[in-house]
């Protein structure tokens, strides 16, 4: 449905070009999810940016139903826009002050002529609103933002997104900001929208832990400095990485069963510091602080995505299962 195909951005600085994203490929399908998961500075935002039409990639394109967005007429470009919505990080910094929640759930609606009168957009927003148990609707249509939680105004977010019945949904780091019960209980309202609405979800975390919750039976996809690294269904990334940056993600993931966690595979890198995107190492870009380095090899090719048969993988030495 929206698919990303070797896409890259590249960013002018005064210390030289910086390659943010550096060739990925990407496919969400309709009621499934797929996590970008990775570090900070890894790529994930500006991916999700250009997946929802907000950058224009330096190369590659992006496709929705086929169809290369830059290539969208005025016409076209508008439905997608309707089509594929951008769920921000920060709820504090995503709605606008001044506006009620009524003002700002139905402003597409009114926009794009979705509704017939004032009458309706309220009926709609009200649905809306009690569709990601914001209930009931009237003790919050008329509020204000800052009369609402981090939660709530989250919820707000996702039923302005919702309004558009759009068919894809890119969540970027949406839950980060939240606390833990909140974010579990927005996290299975999203759940039910990919479920019961069948809408497709690129959902962009840092936290393994919240992929591995949210797209169980979807897919993980994992970025280091601009790159995928390993991608493929969740339960065995998760419960098999390959990778020796995704078997560190996983590794860093706090366990609260004090025998799981006894038992954990413990992942020591060689060094904590991430290279430099404008001076990447030669070879492989983890290799300066990877535990399974092999010199004369790592640090001169570049490893590529690979597809093998249950995952692709980008390692010289991690086996494929
Ligand atoms: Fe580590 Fe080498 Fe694999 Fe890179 S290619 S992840 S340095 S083992």
């Amino acid at each position: 449905m929206l698919s990303l195909r070797g896409v890259h951005q590249v960013f002018p600085s005064a210390r030289g070009d910086v390659p943010a994203v550096a060739g990925v490929d990407l496919e969400v399908r309709p009621g499934k999810a797929l996590c970008l998961v990775g570090e900070s500075g890894c790529g994930k935002t500006t991916t999700a940016r250009m997946a929802a039409g907000l950058a224009d990639p330096t190369a590659g394109s992006v496709l929705f139903r086929g169809r290369d967005i830059t290539a969208m007429d005025k016409k076209e470009r508008s439905g997608f826009r309707r089509a594929v919505q951008y769920i921000h990080q920060d709820p504090y910094a995503s709605l606008n002050p001044v506006r009620t929640v009524y003002s700002t759930v139905s402003a597409g609606l009114r926009r794009h002529r979705m509704v017939a009168d004032h009458r309706e957009a309220r009926r709609v927003t009200a649905e809306l609103l009690e569709r990601v148990d914001l209930t009931p609707a009237a003790d919050f249509i008329d509020k204000y933002p800052h009369q609402m939680s981090g939660g709530q105004r989250q919820r707000v977010a996702i039923a302005r997104a919702l309004a558009m019945n759009p068919e894809v949904i890119i969540a970027d780091e949406s839950t980060s900001m939240l606390d833990v019960s909140i974010r579990v209980s927005l996290l299975n309202t999203l759940g039910r929208l990919r479920d019961d609405l069948g809408v497709g979800f690129l959902f962009i975390t840092h936290d393994l832990a919240v992929a591995k919750y949210f797209a169980w039976e979807g897919e993980i996809a994992v970025m280091y400095l601009g790159k995928v690294v390993e991608h493929g269904p969740t339960p065995r990334v998760v419960n098999d990485p390959r990778h020796p940056y995704t078997r560190a993600l996983i590794s860093a993931v706090c366990e609260p069963d004090p025998d799981l966690a006894r038992t954990k595979e413990r992942i020591r890198l060689r060094s904590a510091d991430i290279p430099d995107l404008t001076a990447l190492p030669p070879g492989c870009d983890f290799h300066p602080r990877c535990p399974l380095y092999a010199p004369g090899e790592c640090d001169t090719l570049r490893p590529p995505l690979v597809r093998g048969h249950d995952r692709l993988l980008a390692c010289h030495v991690a086996g494929q299962g």
